[in-house]
């Protein structure tokens, strides 16, 4: 017999895999969605359905060496890479895997979502980096994942998609719309050409504010870059000038001001060698 709890899980995850599906996060039968039910037991999605057309009795209760515990249905091919989060967090309850295209975008371009661009994206999930590519459905995938889940609550996965973890379901969804979010803005600055990074001083001021809003810290950041060849990363690398006025791309409204009627713009040796070495740069990333 199902607990209160329990009916409220299945609820939760009709309702986030209804979102999730009515966003364009995921198509066909993508995507998968699951919780803790206690300290044996996870509720999970069940392959092969729609995450947009669930209903709470689909749901599928497994222990957590993923064997099938409950329900009419197979759990999720992508359920040990659940397990692996669960094992690594045991702050959070919640795990959601979507493929949201331009978040996904990013992860088949192979750029991470890691620039302090956002205080809401700073405050709530800091940096966002790319686990290395793993087939889907094999151990590979919960392998990649293993790397950063300690201090990251969402990740982009290489070629993939992207998962992200919380305390709840909908937080977890929550996250998953965040991370979206950002790199639809991301997206939009990168093409019109300028992206104002926060300093880091003011990346510390949002990060102190986690508290008051309740938002758990996953972790510090790194203090000297990331060490690619470690097992585990146990901290973030978050691009964040020291000084407010440096910036990523260099900013060239002075010589657009200084346009003439009829269009043309004159440029400093100075100003088109920065724009230049910009553009060279932009290449090699
Ligand atoms: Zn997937």
């Amino acid at each position: 017999m199902s607990t209160r709890v329990e009916e409220q899980l299945r609820a939760e995850i009709v309702e986030a895999g209804r979102r999730l599906y009515s966003r364009g996060y995921v198509a066909s039968n993508d995507g998968n969605i699951s919780a803790r039910l206690g300290e044996s037991r996870l509720i999970t999605t069940p392959k092969s359905v729609s995450k947009g057309f669930m209903t709470p009795d689909m749901m599928v209760i497994v222990d957590y060496d993923g064997k099938k515990v409950s329900g009419d249905r197979d759990p999720s091919s992508e359920l040990p890479m659940h397990l692996e989060i669960y094992r690594n967090r045991p702050d959070i309850n919640a795990v959601v895997h979507a493929h949201p295209p331009l978040a996904t975008g990013f992860a088949v371009a192979g750029i991470p979502l890691t620039r302090a661009v956002l205080a809401e994206v700073v405050t709530t999930l800091g940096s966002i980096p790319i686990a290395e590519y793993g087939t889907p459905s094999t151990a590979e995938l919960p392998a990649a994942v293993r790397k950063y889940i300690k201090a990251h609550d969402g990740l982009l996965l290489a070629n993939h998609g992207a998962v992200t973890c919380c305390r709840t379901v909908m937080t977890a969804y929550y996250k998953m719309e965040t991370i979206e979010h950002f790199a639809k803005i991301s997206l939009v600055a990168r093409l019109l050409g300028r992206e104002h990074l926060i300093s880091r001083e003011e990346v510390e001021r949002l990060q102190g504010l986690r508290g008051m809003y309740g938002i758990a810290a996953p972790a510090p950041l790194c203090t000297d870059g990331s060490d690619s060849s470690i097992d585990q990363v146990l901290c973030q690398v978050l691009e964040a000038p020291e000084s407010s006025t440096e910036r990523l791309v260099p900013d060239v409204s002075s010589a657009l001001q200084r346009a003439s009627r009829d269009g043309e713009i004159r440029l400093t040796y100075g100003e088109l060698t920065a724009l230049i070495t910009d553009a060279v740069r932009n290449l090699k990333d």
